[in-house]
């Protein structure tokens, strides 16, 4: 071995060491004699283990270490730390600013098993109140797990956005023509993006002088200005789109004026681009009966939002003016329920108390109104978290799972199935608990986690947190034809993200839903009645 894979090694020794709570002195060597020798870059291959003792900072125990690492590549030693930690947890020991003390905290504390998890921790705020962490140490976890997702080459759509913007605006004046678009997956709208996708109509561009600090991929198409439409078209289109073109004999054409254009030469109407994905879009287009697509300017409330009562940042007053400020009508306030004890969820008398501050705020608010939400844990048999004389006093229950997440996918659906079945659930919340890119959900049977909610009337959310964008977007068309309604909520931790429920719109367009069907564009009255024929 390399010295420079040895130290490696004898660090990440150390360092698993540390994160199990191994004697501190025996950590200490491992890593100082790991600093020595990564600094000192000496050869130790091939050298004998009386020649190694010999050398200084190293003494008998790491020599015998190095000598096994030689001949094995391993030492029995790291190899059942390895075997003993999850390998997320072993990716979170490579976070800039957090030591393995730390990292054994949040594992053992707050259930953190993946970067990923972790910096949806931190959005939560989880790792304010935490002993030894803080606001400051918060934020520099985010940077640095931001950053390495980053380079990994995917990214949340949320996250390109701005970038993929502001380069369509820098190079429209660069050339001074309006001939610049996205295209692919991300004028598509892909949750997952990992390329910015542009077509200019024009001979060539520099991309000189462009921020990029993400270091987002960007690939350019040029083509001529009368090329540009033909191109933008079969370039924003999945295969599958396309080919269902060709069935009905589209060519297209290589000097067409517009996209209409070329879908009116097959008589079809205009498709948006989110919805070119081939998945039955042209079959809709050919019977004219393309829905019109929800937007963010179609929603009435706001539901489903944390405050100060439970793991929020802000206070309920400040979140429910915020929202009103914002123009929504209602806001539906969901702290955590008593057994998500990390996030300081309500106790009953809390419950109760919380209620009490409500009807005063209400008093204060006019036609306005924060309606008495909670965010019950779905306990692990499926139940909820109160008893029923509390249920009966919430004027909305979003029933999510937090706990107990690797199930297999029988007993998370029939888990979901119960809480589902209450009388007390209004909406399930994020149904798979993914994050995108760093934690894949449990697995469910949709159309049973669906059929059971068309059948009790129960709402899904569509979590519109932008790591989240749970439920996934391609079970919306069987929601609506099961006459189930979308909830887009924000699942804010503080006021700032309420407008988080503009990435929630833009998967809820992929997916065609339609406002009828959006829980959440109900004015106040409407929600209301809703919510009295559904207790009823
Ligand atoms: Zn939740
Ligand atoms: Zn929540």
């Amino acid at each position: 071995m390399t010295s420079e894979q040895i130290a490696e090694a004898l660090d990440l020794t150390a360092k698993l060491m540390e994160l199990h709570g191994e004697n501190p002195f025996k950590v200490k060597a491992l890593s100082s004699a790991a600093y020595r020798i990564d600094k000192s870059g000496i050869e130790l291959d091939g050298k004998t283990r009386e020649e190694l003792e010999k050398i200084e900072g190293i003494g008998k125990g790491i020599a015998a270490k190095i000598e096994e690492l030689n001949i094995t590549g391993t030492t029995q030693e790291l190899a059942a730390l390895l075997e003993k930690t999850p390998s997320g947890v072993i990716e979170m020991l490579g976070i800039k600013g957090i030591g393995p003390k730390k990292v054994a905290q949040l594992w053992k504390e707050l259930e953190v098993e993946t970067p990923g998890e972790l910096l949806y921790a931190c959005k939560e705020n989880r790792l304010v109140e935490l002993k030894g962490f803080g606001a400051k140490t918060q934020a520099a976890i985010v940077k640095s797990i931001e950053f390495s997702m980053a380079n990994k080459g995917k990214f949340h759509y949320a996250t390109v956005e701005p970038y993929a913007i502001a380069l369509v605006e820098f190079v429209k004046k660069q050339i001074g023509s309006d001939l610049v678009s996205l295209t692919g997956e991300i004028r598509r709208k892909g949750i997952i993006i990992d390329e910015i996708e542009l077509l200019v109509g024009a001979e060539s561009i520099s991309m000189d002088g462009f921020d990029n600090p993400l270091n987002i991929p960007v690939a350019v198409t040029v083509c001529s200005p009368e090329e540009y439409y033909g191109a933008l078209f079969s370039s924003t289109a999945t295969p599958a789109h396309l080919k269902q073109l060709e069935h009905l004999n589209l060519v297209i054409p290589t000097n067409a004026k517009s996209e209409e254009d070329i879908y009116a030469s097959v008589k079809l109407p205009y498709i948006q681009p989110e919805l070119r994905e081939g998945r039955g879009e042209i079959l809709l287009a050919q019977h004219n009966t393309l829905p019109e697509l929800i937007d963010v300017s179609d929603l009435k409330g706001i539901l489903h939002c944390h405050s100060t009562w439970s793991d929020g940042f802000h206070s309920l007053e400040v979140m429910a003016t915020t929202c009103k400020e914002m123009g929504y009508q209602y806001f539906g306030i969901c702290d955590h329920s008593k057994s998500a004890f990390y996030a300081e969820g309500l106790k009953e008398d809390r419950v109760m108390q919380q209620h009490a501050e409500i009807d005063t705020l209400n008093t204060k608010l006019g036609s306005f109104k924060i309606l008495k939400g909670i965010e019950s844990d779905i306990l692990y048999d499926g139940s909820l978290d109160y008893e029923e004389d509390v249920l009966k006093s919430f004027d909305f229950i979003v029933a999510s799972v937090h706990s107990v997440l690797k199930m297999d996918k029988e007993k998370a659906t029939q888990r979901l199935i119960t809480a589902i079945e209450n009388p007390f659930t209004t909406i399930l919340g994020h149904p798979t608990g993914r994050l995108l890119l760093s934690r894949e959900g449990y697995p469910i049977d949709y159309k049973k986690v669906i059929d059971a909610c068309s059948a009790n009337g129960v709402a899904i959310e569509l979590n519109a947190h932008p790591y989240r964008l749970d439920i996934d977007w391609t079970w919306i068309p069987y929601c609506m034809e099961k006459n189930v309604m979308i909830s887009i909520n924000p699942d804010s931790h503080e006021k700032d993200s309420m407008t988080d429920v503009k990435w929630g719109t833009i998967a809820a367009r992929k997916g065609m839903l339609t406002k009828e069907f959006c829980l959440n564009a109900f004015s106040l009255q409407e929600f209301t009645s809703w919510l009295q024929r559904k207790k009823r």
